[in-house]
Order: structure tokens, then sequence, then C-alpha cells
């Protein structure tokens, strides 16, 4: 990759994004797809004859950096289906991390009004409520498709609007970044010995299973990664996926490239809204709303199915990288830990208990249907095609 793209991504990260921003590549124009109404006097080239009827203005607070492929454009095409769909009576102001407020602050600047709306990540909230990680992704949860399942159709909308609704807000699934890698690691994993003493840039629920497994968990923000693996200070990361990471020029570092990733099985990206301004929305305007985010998170999905695997390609014919597997020695550990670890985030309090139990409940149960249709497909495809 350039270099010069490589500078800019690392410096928009350490300046814009802080430590929310631990799922994005680089921002890079050629991948804004979609140009989005720019500013608040120019309602942009859908505007109809009852432009002044009903018209309203929200700013979309995001802990992105601006355009940021895949998580930054997200919230960009989420504010452009509105506008559309709306014919402009609606426009959405989409703002970066740190343009109105920082990455971490969307949450209580739209929880008081000073904002509208977000597009973010529950789970940076479990400082606030430890359910809040369920609704994002959890260490052996449910993948892109089944978290749809799950919220939609098997009891977590409601357990979610409850939660929610104490800080007042509202929210729905706008994104997703598909299954995430395992990680980049400086020296082969063989076996459970090789991660004693391992330091590894990992966040949240994850951070703990790495921790139980004898390593360190070390929290740092996108932009500060390459150097911490340059400098030794860290022995490997976790970042997203091959579009992401190889953006970021992890390879170059640290070439022994580990996946799936267990920690963010698919890690979903949420519209917040305030809830004063959801209800102020005629159903009408909910409806469009809550098309565009399930528009938003379908499309997010293929677009990162579509961008790893181009990225993936590259990293192999152009820097001999071949994606490993954890042996099933070390998924058996890291699956009875992350068991664990999830379960006593889950029983933390009586509220986050419900939002568990509801979630382990569905997962258990779409394994059932996931392991004997899409995992047994993918598994026959690859042998049969090999
Ligand atoms: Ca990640």
């Amino acid at each position: 990759m350039k270099r010069r793209h490589l500078l800019v991504g690392a410096a928009a990260l350490a300046t814009g994004a802080t430590t929310a921003a631990v799922l994005g590549g680089k921002p890079e124009n050629k991948n804004r797809q979609i140009t989005r109404t720019e500013g608040t006097t120019n309602p942009g080239p859908n505007i109809s004859p009852n432009i002044g009827k009903n018209r309203r203005q929200f700013r979309l607070v995001t802990s992105w950096p601006k355009d940021f492929p895949g998580l930054g454009i997200m919230a960009n095409r989420l504010a452009d289906f509105v506008g559309t769909m709306t014919e402009g009576r609606i426009e959405i102001k989409v703002y970066a991390a740190g343009e109105l407020v920082g990455a971490t602050e969307v949450f209580d600047a739209v929880s008081t009004g000073a904002a509208d709306m977000y597009h973010s990540a529950e789970y940076y909230w479990q400082g606030k409520a430890k359910g809040f990680s369920f609704f994002t992704a959890v260490p052996m949860g449910m993948t892109a498709t089944e978290i749809v399942g799950w919220v939609n159709f098997g009891g977590g909308r409601a357990l979610w609007d409850d939660l929610s609704a104490k800080f007042n807000i509202k929210a729905f699934h706008a994104g997703n970044t598909g299954h995430q890698m395992g990680g980049w690691f400086k020296k082969e994993i063989n076996s459970l010995e090789d991660f004693k003493g391992l330091k590894m840039r990992m966040p949240g629920i994850g951070g703990e299973v790495i921790r139980r497994l004898g390593g360190a968990a070390v929290r740092l923000s996108g932009g500060e990664i390459y150097q911490a693996l340059q400098s030794g200070a860290i022995d490997a990361t976790e970042w997203v996926g091959p579009w992401n990471d190889y953006a970021f020029g992890f390879y170059r570092e640290a070439p022994y490239y580990y996946g799936p990733g267990f920690h963010e099985p698919g890690a979903a990206l949420s519209l917040g809204v305030n809830l004063d301004v959801w209800n102020s929305l005629s159903s009408s305007d909910q409806a469009i709303f809550k098309a565009a985010c399930h528009a938003a998170n379908d499309l997010s999905v293929g677009e990162y199915t579509h961008e790893n695997a181009k990225a993936l390609k590259i990293l192999k014919d152009n820097h001999n990288i071949s994606p490993r597997v954890f042996s099933e020695q070390i998924w058996d550990k890291i699956g009875r830990i992350s068991e664990e670890v999830v379960a006593e985030i889950g029983n933390s309090d009586k509220q986050t208990r419900a939002i568990y139990d509801s979630y382990i409940k569905a997962r258990n149960s779409y394994r059932t249907w996931t392991e004997i249709s899409d995992g047994a497909y993918i598994r026959a495809r690859a042998a049969a095609l090999r």
C-alpha cells in the first residue's frame, strides 16, 4: 500500500477516533461511493416541492474518522438513504469523530439531546451497562446473520429497547463488519503455551480471554497499533479483517495471520436515536429510518465480503501471506474460557442477565441450523472444489 495513505489513516485515527475506532481501516476518498448532502443549507439534489413542509434536519455523530472505509461509509449511506426516501425532507448531516464530539462521547451527546443520533458500536457503552456488549458482539457469539435473527425475531428487540430507553435512546442495527480475523502475530501460534506472556492488542471481552490464556491484553486505538508492533511494545494485534487490516500494513511487522477470530464473529454497528427525536417522527418516517437501517446493515455485510476477498488476494499474491487457523486444542480452550467470561458478564445484574439468557438461548438454537446449513455447505464446497 502507499505509505502516504497509511500515514493519513493513522493520523486520522490517532486524532479523531481515539479508543473507539477499534474496527476500521484507512480513510480514502475513492471508497466514498455515495455523495451525501453536504452542509446544512444545501438540501441536495432530491428537493421536492414539499421541502418546507415537515422538513427536519438532524445531526448524526459517529465514532469514525471522516468517510472511513466500511464504518464511516455506512453512516454516510444511511444518511443518503433517508434523504432520498424522504425526497430531501429529512436531511441528516454526518459528523466524523471529533467534529462535534469525540468518538466515545456520541452516546452521551445523543442521550442528552446535544446531538440527534449516533452511528457507533453498542459495546463501547459497556461502562454504562454491561448488556450493551450483546448488541455488537461477544466471544463465541452470533454471526452477522444470526444477530439479525435474534434482534428482529428472537426477543432481542424488546430487551434492547428497555436498555436503551434508560438512556433516552432508541437503537437499531445499521451495519456489520462480518466475521473478524483472529489477528496478526510476530510468531507462529502452535499451542496454548504460545499465548503465555503474549502481549496482544485486544479490546473488550476478548481481551479478558487473552488474559486468562496467560497473555497480556493491551488496549490501543487504531492509529497506535502499527508503531506498537514495530517497537515491540506488542507481539500481536487484532483489528478487523483483510480489507481494513491491509490498509494499516500489519503484515510487514507481524506476518502470521490467524483466522477466524473468536472475539467478534460479526460485529454489529448501530444507529442510536434520541428517544424524544424518535417519538417526534411520524410512523411513516419511523418506517423509513428502520428500512434505511436494514438496508445499511445488509449492504455492509456484502461490502465487507467483497472487499475482504479483494484484500486477501492482494495479501496472498503480493505479500505471500497465507492465513492460518488455530489448532483444535487452542479453539477448545478459547471456547471454554469465552463461555466463562461471557457468563460472568451476563450475570452482573438483573437486566444484563435477561439479555444474556435471551442471547445465549438464541445462539444455541441458531447453532443447530447454521452448523448443518452454512457450516456444512462451506466445508463441503471447499472439499469439492479443491
Ligand atoms: Ca476488532
